[in-house]
């Protein structure tokens, strides 16, 4: 089978290590009950800031924020492996800006992930996202944000959501947690 997979906030907890570096730039301690109510895929609200401060920030923070110690989700990196184990192929579909594609690749490779060179797509945007899917011809695909997942409704791929607290709303099959997550 083929197997497509997000990354940020799909297999690693990005948006949560974000959390933490907006915490110490800003010399603040919003906890983490207040991450957990978030209901945008943006953490800016968080910490009092508009939309315009909050993509400053984030842009400002993206080599912090995409290449220092963001943990995978537990038991991703391990699920990723079996699947590859078993004989599945397994593809990678991130919308992270186009300059740091290379970097991210190896950064996932470096935390376990298996990754081929040729699985490897990125600097897409998140509604050119299906096209790859559907070229790809993926059996199955995973990701986490409802903007790229709402594009995926009328395609053959199986598509799963990683549960979120902003994707509530969403009403496909959902992965909980890796650990025990399996599509059999
Ligand atoms: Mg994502």
């Amino acid at each position: 089978m083929r197997f497509g997979f997000d990354i940020d906030d799909t297999l690693i907890n990005l948006r949560e290590h974000a959390f933490h570096i907006y915490n110490k730039k800003l010399n603040k301690d919003v906890g983490l009950e207040v991450f957990h109510q978030l209901k945008t895929v943006e953490i800016h609200e968080a910490f009092g800031m508009d939309k315009v401060e909050g993509g400053k920030m984030w842009t400002s923070l993206l080599e912090e924020i995409y290449f220092t110690n963001c943990p995978a989700f537990d038991g991703a990196i391990e699920f990723l492996n079996g699947l590859q184990a078993e004989g599945h192929e397994i593809f990678y579909i991130t919308s992270r800006p186009l300059e740091y594609c290379p970097r991210t690749k190896e950064w996932v490779k470096n935390l376990g992930f298996p990754v081929k060179d040729e699985h490897f797509f990125c600097g897409m945007q998140d509604q050119e996202k299906i096209n790859i899917i559907k070229d790809l011809k993926l059996d199955y695909y995973f990701d986490d944000k409802p903007a790229v997942l709402e594009t995926l409704r009328d395609i053959p791929t199986k598509v799963y959501v990683k549960n979120q607290s902003y994707n509530k709303e969403i009403n496909i099959p959902r992965v909980n947690n890796w650990n025990e997550f399996n599509i059999y």
